[in-house]
């Protein structure tokens, strides 16, 4: 799998804009050939239509590419940023699949975008308010303990990285919990009502739980997966940790 630069998402957005703009000249071209009046009409509406739409997405986007240039937002300019990077996503997941790029990819860059604007927005919060939201391909399949019940069932045995995640969860006094898939990781987000969340999974769970949590700020860190997806996956503690700390008021 091809790594996702953040430039990605944004030049397939552009793309679809330069789509519009071509669909926007063809019915310019339609209108400039003398058609009836009401044809005229419709057709005007249909022009005018697109312009808002290519409008109201064109400066969404280029507002999106100042923030992540200046690496400087506000918790408002974030929300809107992650409504546009949102109304986008369909229409670029869809413009890579047409060129060839696969999903994994697309949704990589949508995962560092996102997680840009969040560290961005310069919000801190205290660590209590803030989530780790893990996986449970996480935990060593032969595992017996019932962690996704309560985490502290672990034994921590260090046999995989939950041992390692619940030490620091400890150390930096921040919730932990293992969800095992994206409706009990909904159901958690809803319970503990954090502000803040550390999720970790691949990809494709990544994007999609970042869609499920609109409003909470999110930073997605990927999981390993040496032996294929969803089985004793992996989780580079440095990297939660590096997140955490993105988070957090003070250590
Ligand atoms: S670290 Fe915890 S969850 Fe992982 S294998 Fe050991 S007891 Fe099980």
């Amino acid at each position: 799998m091809k790594e996702g630069k953040k430039r990605l998402f944004i030049l397939l957005g552009l793309s679809i804009l330069v789509v519009y703009g071509a669909i926007f000249a063809f019915i310019w071209f339609l209108i400039s050939n003398r058609s009836p009046l009401f044809n005229k009409i419709l057709l005007i509406s249909i022009v005018a239509a697109f312009v808002v739409i290519m409008l109201f997405m064109a400066g969404g986007l280029l507002l999106l590419v100042f923030s992540l240039w200046r690496f400087k937002s506000s918790r408002r300019l974030n929300k809107f940023n992650r409504c546009v990077v949102e109304i986008f996503f369909p229409a670029v997941s869809r413009m890579g699949r047409l060129l060839g790029i696969e999903q994994q990819t697309i949704e990589n860059s949508y995962i560092k975008i996102v997680n840009q604007m969040t560290a961005a927005s310069g919000e801190k919060f205290r660590a209590e308010e803030i989530l780790i939201l893990a996986p449970h391909c996480l935990q060593n399949v032969n595992c017996p303990h019932k962690i996704t019940i309560d985490v502290q069932n672990c034994h921590r045995c260090g046999r995989c990285s939950v041992n390692g995640l619940l030490q620091m969860a400890e150390e930096m006094g921040v919730k932990l919990v293992i969800a095992s898939g994206g409706t009990f990781a909904r159901k958690f987000a809803q319970e503990l009502k954090p502000k803040a969340i550390v999720a970790i999974a691949c990809e494709r769970d990544l994007t999609s739980g970042i869609q499920d949590m609109q409003g909470i700020p999110v930073l997605g860190v990927l999981n390993e997966r040496p032996n294929g997806p969803c089985y004793n996956t992996n989780v580079q503690l440095c990297k939660v940790r590096q997140a955490v700390e993105q988070l957090i008021d003070e250590i």
